[in-house]
């Protein structure tokens, strides 16, 4: 595509040279990433394999806080995008990055963002494998496109929830919408714990046996347990009834809760929001249920998401956070 003024891309030689210094490192020498010095990658095929591909991108002011530290921005970026590749059953392998510099991220703040990507590229152990640069007069975007394998026709899907199934979450629920009203200080976060969920969320790869051996679907939790739940009964064509006085809480979204005049405004606030990263999924009624996964409700026939607390069904209101 010609440039254009409204989206301009930097100048070839400094584009070049920014490339190499910050991103090439990043691809630990990858076979098919040559250097970055090609236009294009190439992904040698895996007989017995699938390649599974996921896309998210994140929007300063929008997905992360105007002003966030660069290095956590390309954390969160990654595991955003690894978060979908474990609820699918994959094992990651390597992405392709989009960065829109904004006028005001400096040489600095670049450098921070690379290093940031760096350290969470090693730490789960995949390869940068190529991407893009522009340079925006807009609010800082970035964008990456995660890598998996998994085995042939084995990823876990959205659709294949069955009547009589139930239907579990791993870890907690709640922390990554209170942690964003701890980010704004709209409530106390004394530890400091539910804002560090926000910012630097821990995608389940360490779910991916356990879910390819006994999940019928699966999502990752990103726009709220009640609206990711309501995709399952959706893409299965089944029903799905949500215990939200079951759901696991966190030390922090206890306190918070107990703190509440409104039990029942409160659990729905927790299962509503979002950016909690977690998996929910449903298990065949036969299978034991995995370590590190909470039951919180039931596969029936029917369609749509219901919701009860003690037994009593609730309205869970708009169900889950769009982001903007
Ligand atoms: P083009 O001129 O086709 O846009 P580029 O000069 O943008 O190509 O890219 C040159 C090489 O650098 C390619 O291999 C591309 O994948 C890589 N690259 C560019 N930007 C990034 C980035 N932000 N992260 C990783 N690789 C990048
Ligand atoms: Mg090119």
């Amino acid at each position: 595509m010609e440039p254009s003024t409204r989206w301009p891309r930097m100048s070839g030689a400094d584009e070049f040279g920014e490339i190499a210094r910050l991103f090439r490192p990043l691809t630990h020498g990858a076979a098919g990433a040559f250097d970055l010095m090609d236009d294009a990658a190439v992904i040698p095929s895996r007989p017995g394999f699938d390649l599974v591909v996921t896309k998210d991108a994140l929007v300063e002011g929008v997905h992360f806080p105007k002003g966030e530290a660069p290095d956590l921005v390309a954390r969160k970026l990654l595991r955003v995008n690894l978060s979908d590749l474990a609820a699918k059953g994959a094992e990651p392998f390597g992405g392709f990055l989009a960065v829109a510099w904004p006028k005001a991220y400096g040489a600095r703040d670049r450098a921070r963002f690379a290093m940031g990507l760096s350290a969470d590229l090693e730490a789960f152990g995949i390869d940068l494998l190529g991407g893009d640069t522009v340079s925006t007069e807009g609010p800082f975007v970035t964008s990456l496109t995660a890598l998996g394998w998994v085995p042939e026709g084995r990823m876990i899907r959205r659709r294949g929830a069955q009547p009589g199934d139930r239907v579990a979450v791993s870890g907690t629920i709640g922390d990554g919408a209170l942690g964003l009203s701890a980010v704004l200080g709209e409530i106390p976060d004394p530890e400091g714990q539910l804002a560090s969920r926000y910012r630097l969320p821990f995608p389940r790869l360490d779910l991916r046996e356990a879910l390819r051996r006994f999940a019928t679907a699966s999502a990752d939790v990103s726009d709220g347990l009640v609206a990711d739940a309501r995709h399952v009964a959706a893409a299965s064509g089944v029903r799905i009834t949500l215990d939200l006085d079951q759901i696991p809480l966190s030390g922090p979204a206890a306190s918070w809760l107990e703190g509440q005049p409104d039990l029942i405004e409160a659990l729905i606030r927790l299962a509503t929001g979002g950016d909690d990263y977690e998996v929910v999924c449903t298990l065949r009624a036969d299978a034991p249920k995995p370590a590190g996964l909470t039951i919180v409700g039931q596969v029936s026939e029917g369609e749509g998401l219901v919701t009860q607390i003690g037994g009593r069904v609730v309205d869970p209101g708009h169900g889950g956070w769009r982001h903007g």
